[in-house]
């Protein structure tokens, strides 16, 4: 397909009826892409930007860019500043301004503060060598590059050692989902992830809980966000409960891969999407997401869009 750079007010697409029939079911529909500053927007980020952005539009819904940038060791100076202006080359506009993580201390800090007041959340004095010895004492050697699921060896008390992160109790138990894309999704935190942290031993907030805390304060119904990030989803799960926050919906899009059919590295096709040439990377876009019928303009890309996405809008969460 080819799609036209969205017009001025995007929100009003002209032409395209269905369109304007899924709108009045998504009235409260707010959706969001949440880049983290690692670097300029690549073709994958792009795909997970546009799709975002089509889900909020298809359902005339809001639309709302957030600044991930907690993991300031991974933070690349004047990374966000080229994503919004990529992303604003291509016409993806926010509804407000956006929002940066790295502001937003004080609510993390308030979500960890209840947690723990309520023995939710617990601080923990491992370092990784000691996960990886206390595993290995009860025969469960870690392997090579897998996750550490971590033992529970400070559940009750860091036995006077000095704190160095905080953990989320992890109860037993699976945690279902339904992914609009993928379908029904399950995983058991506690056996696969064990108590995962909310606060790193270096000082700073865990992906997890910003993104958890983000979500629900800028009211998000729906996530949709790129297939390499779908493993996360049970933790957040697991942290809105804690915190009885909704859940919103999720759609996890098709990753690109790079030439070598690995997922997208610096090394294999990662680069600056040039969005210099606007329609050209949006139709690469929108063909990653199977929009490959219609051609013309943002009205038939909207419809393509709910046509493809509509029925599983209405899915249950769990
Ligand atoms: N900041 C994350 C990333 O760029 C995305 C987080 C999310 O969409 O939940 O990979």
């Amino acid at each position: 397909m080819s799609v036209a750079g969205p017009p001025q007010d995007a929100r009003a697409p002209s032409g395209g009826s269905a369109v304007h029939e899924v709108t009045s079911v998504g009235a409260t529909y707010v959706g969001r892409f949440a880049p983290s500053p690692t670097g300029p927007l690549h073709p994958g980020s792009l795909v997970a930007a546009l799709a975002s952005w089509l889900d909020a539009r298809a359902h005339g819904g809001r639309w709302l860019v957030r600044i991930e940038d907690v993991d300031t060791p991974r933070c690349v100076p004047g990374a966000a500043e080229t994503i919004l202006q990529q992303l604003a080359d291509c016409s993806l506009v926010p509804d407000e301004a956006p929002v940066w993580q790295s502001q937003r201390a004080s609510l993390y800090q308030a979500a960890l503060d209840r947690l723990v007041n309520e023995g939710r959340a617990y601080p923990c004095a491992c370092s990784r060598k000691d996960i990886e010895r206390a595993l290995a004492a009860q025969g469960r050697p870690h392997e090579r590059h897998a996750e550490l699921v971590y033992p529970g060896t400070c559940r009750s008390g860091v036995g006077g050692r000095a704190p160095r992160a905080w953990r989320l109790r992890v109860e037993p138990g699976l945690v279902r989902w339904q992914d609009r894309r993928l379908g029904p999704q399950q995983q058991d935190v506690e056996g696969e992830v064990g108590d995962f942290v909310l606060k790193r031993a270096d000082g700073l907030w865990a992906y997890q809980l910003a993104v958890v805390v983000d979500d629900a304060q800028q009211g998000i119904t729906q996530v949709v966000r790129g297939e390499d990030l779908a493993d996360n989803t049970a933790r957040q799960i697991l942290l809105q409960r804690a915190l009885r926050l909704p859940t919103p919906g999720y759609l996890h899009t098709p990753l690109v891969l790079g030439v070598n059919g690995e997922k997208l590295s610096k090394q294999n096709g990662a680069h600056a999407v040039p969005t210099y040439e606007p329609l050209r990377v949006l139709n690469r876009a929108a063909r990653m997401l199977g929009l490959t019928e219609q051609a013309g303009t943002v009205a038939q890309a909207l419809a393509a869009w709910q046509a493809q996405w509509r029925a599983s809008y209405n899915l249950p969460r769990d």
